[in-house]
């Protein structure tokens, strides 16, 4: 439970019928918060609330696709409380290649998953938060977001096969992130983004190397920025190790 706040502290993630963005479901709702597990497919939504709610968890499905207004409003409407928004949802797209102009439209979709969807949901959902004695929203980054990842000689992501897609979507939700941390400060909203890390999750499933780390290693960092006390940072960039150079 957030240190300042009593009961029915109620957190919405989205992207939650699996991988990291359930285990971000499962451990908020271990620490006594309702949780509204976002998924964009109602049946999916649905078992897997089921399942965190036969481990105890008050956990209810909420039908939500980042990328369709109609949804996100919908599922704004039932609700009459929300303390913390976790924007979870993503898409990778084609992991290498710089577009040519037949790319254009894939760089389109995952920007309109990555960061518009953001955009959408943390604006529709604003003025819940508002209402909420401590808000906090994290998004759900990736150091592949991070420049100076990529322009650091030494770090692996500089030999990586260039891309346009995910890498340039997660820098941009990066700078979301700081941009509603600037505008939110005054609300006492804490805005942070989230790096969680490789882990074995369908996202990476295709990838040519093993990945041992769980999603609920790379839920932690998620979950830790979720429950910040009200003093704690806005506008920064973690990982488990600490901060994370933009
Ligand atoms: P998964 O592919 O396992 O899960 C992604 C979730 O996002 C699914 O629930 C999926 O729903 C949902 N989703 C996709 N598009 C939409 C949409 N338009 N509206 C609503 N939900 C949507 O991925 P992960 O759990 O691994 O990734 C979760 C987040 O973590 C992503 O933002 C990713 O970028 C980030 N991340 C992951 C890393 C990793 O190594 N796994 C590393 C760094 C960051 P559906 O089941 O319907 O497809």
């Amino acid at each position: 439970m957030l240190p300042d706040m009593t009961d029915r502290t109620t957190a919405l993630v989205t992207g939650a019928n699996k991988g990291i963005g359930y285990e971000v479901a499962a451990a908020l709702a271990a620490k006594g918060l309702t949780v509204l597990l976002g998924s964009r497919d109602r049946t999916r939504g649905e078992r897997a609330a089921a399942r965190l709610r036969a481990a105890g968890g008050d956990v209810r499905p909420v039908v939500l696709d980042v990328t369709d207004p109609a949804t996100v409003e919908a599922a704004a409407a039932t609700l009459t409380r929300l303390d913390v928004l976790v924007n979870n949802a993503g898409i990778s797209g084609p992991l290498h290649g710089l577009p040519s102009a037949t790319a254009a439209p894939t760089v389109r979709e995952v920007f309109e998953t990555n960061v518009i969807g953001v955009l959408l949901v943390t604006n529709t959902l604003l003025p819940l938060l508002r209402r909420s004695p401590a808000a906090r929203i994290v998004n759900v980054s990736s150091g592949a977001g991070s420049l100076a990842h990529h322009t650091d000689p030494d770090h692996y992501m500089s030999g990586l096969p260039a891309s346009a897609t995910y890498p340039v979507s997660k820098t941009a939700l990066n700078q979301l992130t700081v941009q509603y941390a600037k505008e939110l400060r005054k609300d006492g909203i804490l805005v942070n983004a989230a790096a969680p890390g490789a882990c074995a999750t369908d996202f990476t499933k295709d990838l040519p190397f093993p990945i041992t780390r769980t999603a609920a290693e790379g839920a932690a960092i998620i979950v830790k920025l979720a429950t910040l006390p009200p003093d704690g940072p806005t506008g920064c960039f973690f990982d488990d190790a600490g901060s994370v150079p933009w």
